[in-house]
């Protein structure tokens, strides 16, 4: 049995494509000259960076979208509904780190519940809240050591090579902002995942 840590946006939850919709649909504060955006225009994951506009507005941008309908209907990722009930059932326990700040901890949590209800224990949910405005904060390398995790999943590559010699790492998905050669374990979907991890253990 191994200890499975695993982030959520992208990995569990599409961020990105509710983002985009709630941008175009609803959000009325346009950034100048961006009447939409697209899912492609998310190269580096530093939304001020990918959108061209000022670390305030992005802030903005995503402050609203959290408070939105749309961030609590966030679509899992395909193929992790089943990929997490085959690590289940392997016999791993599977534990949530994610870098999203406390603020939305009580959303995530019951997100996480809705759509994998009995994949994770509360208390196997842990918060890095980087983006929070008050709070301790926590990396991904921290979070994995502390719970000790032999495996993380994750979609960013700086968060996969950060993690300690005790933690795999697994780089998962193909997306604009992981694509180059980085020397790391890649899985380019949930069935990948499932195969990589019965190979590590
Ligand atoms: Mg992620």
């Amino acid at each position: 049995m191994s200890t499975i840590a695993i982030d959520v946006d992208e990995v569990l939850l599409s961020y990105i494509n509710g983002l985009v919709c709630f941008y175009y649909i609803v959000y009325d504060d346009k950034i100048p000259g961006k009447p939409a955006i697209t899912a492609d225009m998310f190269r580096k994951y530093h939304f001020a960076t990918d959108l061209e506009c000022s670390d305030d507005e992005s802030k903005k941008l995503t402050d609203a979208f959290h408070a939105s309908k749309v961030f609590k209907r966030l679509p899992p990722v395909r193929g992790s509904v089943r990929g997490l009930q085959t690590l289940k059932a392997r016999g791993h326990k599977l534990c949530v780190v994610t870098s999203r700040e406390l603020a939305v901890r009580d959303i995530t949590v019951s997100m996480l519940n809705e759509i994998y209800p009995t994949i994770f224990e509360p208390e196997d949910i842990h918060f890095g809240n980087q983006y929070g405005d008050s709070g301790e904060k926590k990396s991904k390398r921290q979070m994995c050591m502390e719970i000790e995790a032999d495996i993380l999943i994750d979609d960013l590559p700086r968060h996969v090579m950060s993690v300690s010699s005790e933690t795999k790492g697994i780089l998962f998905g193909n997306y604009p902002w992981n694509e180059g050669d980085y020397d790391v374990i890649r899985a380019s979907d949930w069935a990948d995942v499932v195969k990589t991890v019965d190979a590590l253990v």
